[in-house]
């Protein structure tokens, strides 16, 4: 079995599952029970969350665990949008959100905001100068995705908050999800963000939402509020804990993961150079994980099938925009339906190995012959 999907999801580090295991057991309370096991949780979630706090190295901001980062980006996008509705109703983002991102934009356009999306340059990176001068005196929210799910491309961060800085009615929204754990960001930098462990070895059904103390949202879920009024419910001890863990091993082996990652990328992309007619999508400003490639003639789901049949595992697109025909990034950045509707995302890993990428390439060669 060959998995080149890493971008949808990643395998359960070893270690952060056996934690996990011995967590579930000895955390069983809940943390919101006022007697000594719940207080004994509360507090392990309270130590927990402070280490991720540092190795997330920010300073001024909450965290609000939520299932993963569909839940946080609708809680930071809705709650903030609805809270701040009197001072305007003007947001701004980028044509390469992931759906858990447009699809809350899609809902706040049925209530009456109106949403600006940003133009860009040949490589996909956000122009600037346009993001400048879109915002306006109504405008109270820009969300832009550091890293994007289909072409992986590393969106320039800090300047998107200096020009917000510029502005202080306005808040900045990043998705982080893809670029957790694969390249260094100042997430000072960001008044909201969110993530989710999943894509860094971490258990699925846990990520975060990570916000500015100042920041006010209208909550989303209604229920108890003895844990956080955003996110009513019993706090997943063990999942909250396993973040932090994924995390804390990502970070010690950043190092060796992004040399192995990069060695693996460079192979690969040589290797695919081999192949007629195949066109590159992602590019140099994009994370070395991530390389998307178009097979222009060939139908995208028949490639991501022809290679399933081999036990070769890649994306066409987002998993979460599996219905849609084609890939609606890919048609962004290239304008093309040919290569919109033949695109796959072959994502990387410190996982994958030389023969993964040598086997893939054979089967692939066939397939597009
Ligand atoms: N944002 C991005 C950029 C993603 O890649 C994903 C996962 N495909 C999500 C959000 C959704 O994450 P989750 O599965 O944790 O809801």
């Amino acid at each position: 079995m060959i998995y080149l999907d890493y971008s949808a999801t990643t395998p359960v580090d070893r270690v952060v599952l056996g934690q996990f295991y011995r967590d579930v057991k000895t955390y069983y309370a809940n943390p919101n029970s006022q007697h000594a096991l719940g207080k004994e949780v509360q507090a392990k979630i309270a130590r927990s969350q402070s280490r991720l706090s540092q190795l997330l190295a920010i300073q001024n901001h909450d965290v609000i665990y939520t299932s993963g980062a569909t839940e946080a980006n609708n809680l930071a996008l809705l709650g903030w949008a609805r809270k701040h509705q009197s001072s305007g109703m003007h947001l701004i983002t980028s044509p390469f959100e992931h759906p858990s991102v447009t699809a809350c934009f899609s809902q706040l356009v049925l209530e009456g905001y109106e949403v600006d999306v940003l133009s860009f340059d040949a490589d996909g990176r956000i122009n600037l100068e346009h993001l400048a001068q879109l915002i306006r005196p109504d405008t109270t929210l820009v969300s832009i995705g550091a890293v994007s799910s289909e072409l992986g491309i590393i969106q320039d961060v800090a300047s998107i908050h200096h020009i917000c800085a510029n502005h202080p009615h306005v808040v900045f929204h990043s998705d982080v999800t893809q670029a957790v754990g694969k390249i260094q960001l100042d997430l000072n930098l960001i008044d909201l963000f969110t993530l989710s462990a999943h894509k860094f070895y971490g258990m699925k059904g846990i990520g975060a939402l990570i916000k500015r103390h100042d920041i006010v949202l209208e909550p989303v879920l209604f229920g108890g509020s003895s844990a956080s009024l955003l996110r009513p419910g019993t706090p997943p001890a063990p999942l909250i804990i396993s973040l932090t863990n994924a995390l804390d091993i990502a970070d010690a082996e950043h190092k060796s993961r992004i040399e192995t990652v990069s060695r693996m990328h460079e192979l690969l992309v040589s290797r695919l150079k081999e192949i007629r007619h195949l066109v590159f999508n992602s590019n140099e400003h994009s994370v070395k994980q991530i390389v998307n490639i178009s097979l222009p003639g060939r139908e995208a789901k028949a490639i991501q099938e022809a290679l399933s049949e081999h036990d070769i595992f890649v994306s066409t697109q987002t998993a979460c925009a599996t219905k849609q025909h084609r890939s609606e990034q890919v048609f962004r950045l290239s304008q093309d339906e040919a290569r919109a509707t033949s695109s796959i995302r072959i994502s990387l890993s410190h996982l994958t190995t030389e023969s993964d990428i040598d086997q893939f390439v054979t089967v692939l060669k066939k397939v597009a012959s």
